[in-house]
Protein backbone atom coordinates (compact mmCIF):
# COMPACT_ATOMS: atom_id res chain seq x y z
CA UNK A 1 0.00 0.00 0.00
CA UNK A 2 1.59 3.25 -1.06
CA UNK A 3 0.71 6.17 1.45
CA UNK A 4 0.57 8.75 -1.41
CA UNK A 5 -2.26 6.39 -2.97
CA UNK A 6 -4.40 6.90 0.03
CA UNK A 7 -4.20 10.71 0.46
CA UNK A 8 -4.22 11.96 -3.17
CA UNK A 9 -6.50 11.88 -5.71
CA UNK A 10 -4.39 12.51 -8.23
CA UNK A 11 -5.07 10.13 -11.82
CA UNK A 12 -2.78 7.19 -12.27
CA UNK A 13 0.39 7.93 -13.34
CA UNK A 14 1.12 7.95 -17.05
CA UNK A 15 4.41 7.08 -17.19
CA UNK A 16 6.50 5.12 -15.39
CA UNK A 17 5.48 4.25 -11.94
CA UNK A 18 7.66 3.86 -9.46
CA UNK A 19 6.29 2.30 -6.13
CA UNK A 20 7.84 3.13 -3.05
CA UNK A 21 8.33 0.54 -0.30
CA UNK A 22 7.49 1.63 2.91
CA UNK A 23 9.88 0.06 5.65
CA UNK A 24 7.51 -2.71 7.83
CA UNK A 25 9.33 -1.65 10.94
CA UNK A 26 8.35 2.04 10.83
CA UNK A 27 4.96 2.08 9.48
CA UNK A 28 3.70 -1.10 11.81
CA UNK A 29 0.02 -0.62 12.22
CA UNK A 30 -0.79 -3.52 14.57
CA UNK A 31 0.13 -3.27 18.56
CA UNK A 32 -0.96 0.16 20.28
CA UNK A 33 2.40 0.37 22.41
CA UNK A 34 4.56 0.01 18.95
CA UNK A 35 2.10 2.30 17.07
CA UNK A 36 3.00 5.85 16.39
CA UNK A 37 -0.88 6.59 15.57
CA UNK A 38 0.01 7.42 11.64
CA UNK A 39 -3.45 8.06 10.68
CA UNK A 40 -5.95 9.47 12.94
CA UNK A 41 -9.85 9.75 12.14
CA UNK A 42 -11.98 11.52 14.80
CA UNK A 43 -9.74 10.90 17.44
CA UNK A 44 -9.41 7.38 17.49
CA UNK A 45 -5.43 5.92 15.79
CA UNK A 46 -6.69 3.78 12.26
CA UNK A 47 -3.83 1.66 13.13
CA UNK A 48 -4.49 0.94 16.79
CA UNK A 49 -7.79 2.56 17.87
CA UNK A 50 -6.52 4.03 20.42
CA UNK A 51 -7.53 7.81 21.39
CA UNK A 52 -4.94 10.01 20.18
CA UNK A 53 -4.49 14.34 21.42
CA UNK A 54 -5.31 16.96 18.52
CA UNK A 55 -1.71 18.12 19.26
CA UNK A 56 0.05 14.48 17.91
CA UNK A 57 -0.42 15.45 14.58
CA UNK A 58 -2.00 18.07 11.86
CA UNK A 59 -5.52 18.00 10.83
CA UNK A 60 -6.07 17.56 7.10
CA UNK A 61 -9.88 17.62 7.06
CA UNK A 62 -9.61 19.37 3.55
CA UNK A 63 -8.57 15.73 2.53
CA UNK A 64 -11.57 14.00 4.37
CA UNK A 65 -13.27 15.25 7.25
CA UNK A 66 -12.24 14.18 10.88
CA UNK A 67 -8.50 13.19 9.08
CA UNK A 68 -5.39 13.76 11.39
CA UNK A 69 -1.88 13.12 10.31
CA UNK A 70 0.94 12.43 12.98
CA UNK A 71 3.82 14.61 11.85
CA UNK A 72 5.97 11.59 10.63
CA UNK A 73 2.73 10.53 8.23
CA UNK A 74 2.92 14.36 6.91
CA UNK A 75 6.60 14.25 6.50
CA UNK A 76 6.80 10.86 4.80
CA UNK A 77 3.95 11.86 2.63
CA UNK A 78 5.58 15.17 1.82
CA UNK A 79 8.46 13.26 0.50
CA UNK A 80 6.39 10.90 -1.68
CA UNK A 81 4.05 12.48 -3.20
CA UNK A 82 6.75 14.93 -4.28
CA UNK A 83 9.14 11.68 -5.51
CA UNK A 84 6.67 10.20 -7.18
CA UNK A 85 5.16 13.62 -8.97
CA UNK A 86 8.40 14.53 -10.19
CA UNK A 87 9.18 10.99 -11.56
CA UNK A 88 5.99 9.81 -12.99
CA UNK A 89 4.35 12.90 -13.58
CA UNK A 90 6.84 15.58 -14.24
CA UNK A 91 4.41 17.87 -12.02
CA UNK A 92 5.42 20.17 -8.93
CA UNK A 93 3.07 21.85 -6.80
CA UNK A 94 1.69 24.67 -6.96
CA UNK A 95 -0.61 27.22 -4.31
CA UNK A 96 -2.82 29.53 -5.50
CA UNK A 97 -4.66 32.32 -2.92
CA UNK A 98 -8.00 33.10 -4.68
CA UNK A 99 -9.18 37.58 -3.97
CA UNK A 100 -7.22 39.56 -5.66
CA UNK A 101 -4.94 37.02 -7.34
CA UNK A 102 -7.40 34.60 -9.39
CA UNK A 103 -10.40 36.69 -8.75
CA UNK A 104 -12.13 39.73 -7.13
CA UNK A 105 -15.05 39.40 -5.01
CA UNK A 106 -17.36 42.06 -3.42
CA UNK A 107 -20.67 42.52 -1.15
CA UNK A 108 -23.59 43.72 -3.69
CA UNK A 109 -24.65 46.72 -1.47
CA UNK A 110 -21.20 47.91 -1.55
CA UNK A 111 -21.34 48.34 -5.13
CA UNK A 112 -21.21 52.10 -6.32
CA UNK A 113 -23.66 53.62 -8.04
CA UNK A 114 -21.64 53.27 -11.39
CA UNK A 115 -21.35 49.84 -10.66
CA UNK A 116 -24.83 48.58 -10.62
CA UNK A 117 -25.22 47.90 -14.21
CA UNK A 118 -23.19 44.29 -13.11
CA UNK A 119 -26.01 43.32 -11.19
CA UNK A 120 -27.97 42.57 -14.39
CA UNK A 121 -24.73 41.27 -16.25
CA UNK A 122 -23.66 39.04 -14.07
CA UNK A 123 -24.22 35.05 -15.08
CA UNK A 124 -25.76 36.89 -18.51
CA UNK A 125 -25.03 35.14 -21.47
CA UNK A 126 -22.43 38.25 -22.42
CA UNK A 127 -19.99 37.39 -19.56
CA UNK A 128 -18.50 34.36 -18.41
CA UNK A 129 -16.08 36.47 -16.02
CA UNK A 130 -18.93 37.86 -13.73
CA UNK A 131 -21.22 35.78 -11.31
CA UNK A 132 -23.40 36.56 -8.21
CA UNK A 133 -23.01 34.45 -6.11
CA UNK A 134 -25.04 33.48 -2.12
CA UNK A 135 -24.75 31.02 0.79
CA UNK A 136 -27.88 29.33 1.50
CA UNK A 137 -29.34 30.72 4.22
CA UNK A 138 -27.42 33.93 4.37
CA UNK A 139 -28.94 37.22 2.43
CA UNK A 140 -25.96 38.58 1.43
CA UNK A 141 -25.53 38.51 -2.30
CA UNK A 142 -21.60 38.78 -3.61
CA UNK A 143 -20.46 39.64 -7.20
CA UNK A 144 -17.23 37.72 -8.47
CA UNK A 145 -15.21 38.99 -11.15
CA UNK A 146 -12.79 36.35 -12.76
CA UNK A 147 -9.70 37.54 -13.28
CA UNK A 148 -8.72 37.72 -17.55
CA UNK A 149 -6.86 34.81 -18.58
CA UNK A 150 -7.91 32.81 -15.64
CA UNK A 151 -9.21 29.81 -17.84
CA UNK A 152 -6.28 29.39 -19.69
CA UNK A 153 -4.03 29.75 -16.88
CA UNK A 154 -5.95 27.15 -14.99
CA UNK A 155 -5.33 25.17 -18.12
CA UNK A 156 -2.14 25.48 -19.07
CA UNK A 157 -0.35 25.50 -15.17
CA UNK A 158 -2.38 21.72 -15.01
CA UNK A 159 -0.37 20.26 -17.75
CA UNK A 160 3.29 21.16 -15.25
CA UNK A 161 1.54 21.52 -11.14
CA UNK A 162 -0.70 19.58 -9.21
CA UNK A 163 -2.80 22.90 -7.81
CA UNK A 164 -4.16 23.64 -4.62
CA UNK A 165 -6.46 26.67 -3.65
CA UNK A 166 -5.48 28.19 -0.13
CA UNK A 167 -7.53 31.23 0.98
CA UNK A 168 -8.21 32.98 3.66
CA UNK A 169 -12.06 32.81 3.17
CA UNK A 170 -14.34 30.46 4.41
CA UNK A 171 -14.51 27.06 3.26
CA UNK A 172 -18.71 27.66 1.96
CA UNK A 173 -16.91 30.94 0.05
CA UNK A 174 -13.87 28.55 -1.87
CA UNK A 175 -16.65 26.13 -2.59
CA UNK A 176 -18.78 28.42 -4.84
CA UNK A 177 -15.86 29.89 -6.22
CA UNK A 178 -14.45 26.87 -7.22
CA UNK A 179 -17.93 26.04 -8.97
CA UNK A 180 -16.74 28.94 -11.61
CA UNK A 181 -14.20 27.87 -11.80
CA UNK A 182 -13.43 24.60 -11.46
CA UNK A 183 -16.84 22.66 -11.65
CA UNK A 184 -15.43 19.33 -12.41
CA UNK A 185 -12.84 19.65 -9.81
CA UNK A 186 -10.70 18.73 -12.69
CA UNK A 187 -7.66 21.44 -11.63
CA UNK A 188 -8.10 21.22 -7.67
CA UNK A 189 -9.73 18.31 -7.18
CA UNK A 190 -10.16 18.34 -3.18
CA UNK A 191 -7.30 20.34 -2.34
CA UNK A 192 -8.80 23.82 -0.87
CA UNK A 193 -7.42 24.94 2.00
CA UNK A 194 -9.28 27.48 3.90
CA UNK A 195 -9.57 29.29 7.32
CA UNK A 196 -11.35 26.59 8.86
CA UNK A 197 -7.71 24.58 8.76
CA UNK A 198 -5.76 27.60 8.55
CA UNK A 199 -7.33 30.62 10.50
CA UNK A 200 -4.10 32.55 11.14
CA UNK A 201 -1.18 32.91 8.76
CA UNK A 202 -0.90 30.71 5.54
CA UNK A 203 1.96 27.64 5.68
CA UNK A 204 2.66 25.13 3.85
CA UNK A 205 2.66 22.28 6.66
CA UNK A 206 -1.10 21.93 5.63
CA UNK A 207 0.26 21.08 1.64
CA UNK A 208 0.98 17.53 1.41
CA UNK A 209 4.37 18.10 -0.66
CA UNK A 210 8.09 18.65 0.12
CA UNK A 211 8.76 22.32 -0.13
CA UNK A 212 11.71 22.44 -2.36
CA UNK A 213 8.72 21.32 -5.14
CA UNK A 214 5.93 24.40 -4.41
CA UNK A 215 5.58 26.98 -5.47
CA UNK A 216 3.45 29.71 -4.23
CA UNK A 217 1.21 32.08 -6.37
CA UNK A 218 0.18 34.69 -3.81
CA UNK A 219 -1.22 39.04 -3.89
CA UNK A 220 -0.03 39.24 -0.47
CA UNK A 221 2.75 38.41 0.89
CA UNK A 222 3.10 39.13 4.69
CA UNK A 223 0.64 36.13 5.25
CA UNK A 224 3.50 33.70 4.31
CA UNK A 225 5.88 34.36 7.14
CA UNK A 226 7.95 31.27 6.76
CA UNK A 227 7.72 30.50 3.13
CA UNK A 228 8.65 33.84 1.24
CA UNK A 229 11.19 31.88 -1.00
CA UNK A 230 8.86 29.83 -2.09
CA UNK A 231 6.34 32.96 -3.11
CA UNK A 232 5.78 34.50 -6.97
CA UNK A 233 4.45 38.17 -5.86
CA UNK A 234 1.30 38.17 -8.23
CA UNK A 235 0.03 42.07 -9.47
CA UNK A 236 -3.07 42.55 -6.81
CA UNK A 237 -6.10 42.30 -9.12
CA UNK A 238 -9.14 44.70 -8.48
CA UNK A 239 -11.93 44.86 -11.29
CA UNK A 240 -14.67 46.87 -8.40
CA UNK A 241 -14.02 49.59 -6.67
CA UNK A 242 -12.43 49.93 -3.79
CA UNK A 243 -13.18 51.62 -0.51
CA UNK A 244 -11.18 54.78 -0.35
CA UNK A 245 -10.14 54.57 -4.38
CA UNK A 246 -9.08 57.87 -5.88
CA UNK A 247 -8.87 56.15 -9.51
CA UNK A 248 -11.69 54.54 -11.82
CA UNK A 249 -11.92 50.94 -11.00
CA UNK A 250 -11.96 48.78 -14.70
CA UNK A 251 -16.06 48.15 -13.70
CA UNK A 252 -16.64 51.89 -14.07
CA UNK A 253 -14.41 52.17 -17.03
CA UNK A 254 -15.66 49.36 -18.61
CA UNK A 255 -12.83 47.62 -19.17
CA UNK A 256 -10.12 44.97 -17.76
CA UNK A 257 -6.36 44.02 -16.83
CA UNK A 258 -4.65 42.75 -20.52
CA UNK A 259 -5.27 39.51 -21.41
CA UNK A 260 -1.70 38.83 -22.87
CA UNK A 261 -0.01 41.33 -20.27
CA UNK A 262 -1.84 40.79 -16.91
CA UNK A 263 -0.41 39.75 -13.58
CA UNK A 264 -1.37 35.63 -14.83
CA UNK A 265 0.12 35.84 -18.07
CA UNK A 266 3.36 36.92 -16.89
CA UNK A 267 2.90 34.56 -13.71
CA UNK A 268 2.55 31.37 -15.61
CA UNK A 269 5.26 32.32 -18.15
CA UNK A 270 7.59 32.20 -14.81
CA UNK A 271 5.78 28.84 -13.38
CA UNK A 272 6.89 27.59 -17.30
CA UNK A 273 10.57 28.41 -16.49
CA UNK A 274 10.75 27.15 -13.16
CA UNK A 275 8.91 23.77 -14.43
CA UNK A 276 11.78 23.81 -17.17
CA UNK A 277 14.72 24.76 -15.42
CA UNK A 278 13.69 21.94 -12.44
CA UNK A 279 13.13 19.17 -15.04
CA UNK A 280 16.42 20.47 -17.35
CA UNK A 281 18.78 17.33 -16.07
CA UNK A 282 16.89 14.60 -14.98
CA UNK A 283 19.69 13.28 -12.48
CA UNK A 284 19.91 16.11 -10.99
CA UNK A 285 15.76 15.89 -9.66
CA UNK A 286 17.00 14.97 -5.88
CA UNK A 287 18.83 17.89 -5.46
CA UNK A 288 16.42 20.77 -7.29
CA UNK A 289 14.87 23.24 -5.29
CA UNK A 290 12.34 25.82 -6.58
CA UNK A 291 13.46 28.16 -3.93
CA UNK A 292 16.79 28.33 -5.38
CA UNK A 293 15.24 28.82 -8.70
CA UNK A 294 13.15 31.53 -8.12
CA UNK A 295 15.95 33.35 -6.57
CA UNK A 296 18.30 32.82 -9.97
CA UNK A 297 15.13 34.18 -11.93
CA UNK A 298 14.63 36.94 -10.02
CA UNK A 299 18.29 37.83 -10.12
CA UNK A 300 18.24 37.41 -14.02
CA UNK A 301 14.96 39.60 -14.54
CA UNK A 302 16.77 42.43 -12.45
CA UNK A 303 20.07 42.19 -14.33
CA UNK A 304 17.88 42.25 -17.45
CA UNK A 305 16.15 45.37 -16.23
CA UNK A 306 18.85 46.99 -15.31
CA UNK A 307 20.99 46.67 -18.67
MG1 LIG B 1 -5.30 37.64 -1.95
ZN1 LIG C 1 -2.14 3.92 16.80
Amino acid sequence: MSVVENFSSEPKAKRRKIEPTINESSSSLSSSSSCGHWYICHGICIGCKSTVKKSQGRAFDYIFDGLQLSHEAVALTKCFTTKLSCLNEKKLHLVLDLDHTLLHTVMVPSLSQAEKYLIEEAGSATRDDLWKIKAVGDPMEFLTKLRPFLRDFLKEANEFFTMYVYTKGSRVYAKQVLELIDPKKLYFGDRVITKTESPHMKTLDFVLAEERGVVIVDDTRNVWPDHKSNLVDISKYSYFRLKGQDSMPYSEEKTDESESEGGLAYVLKLLKEVHQRFFRVEEELESKDVRSLLQEIDFELNVESVE
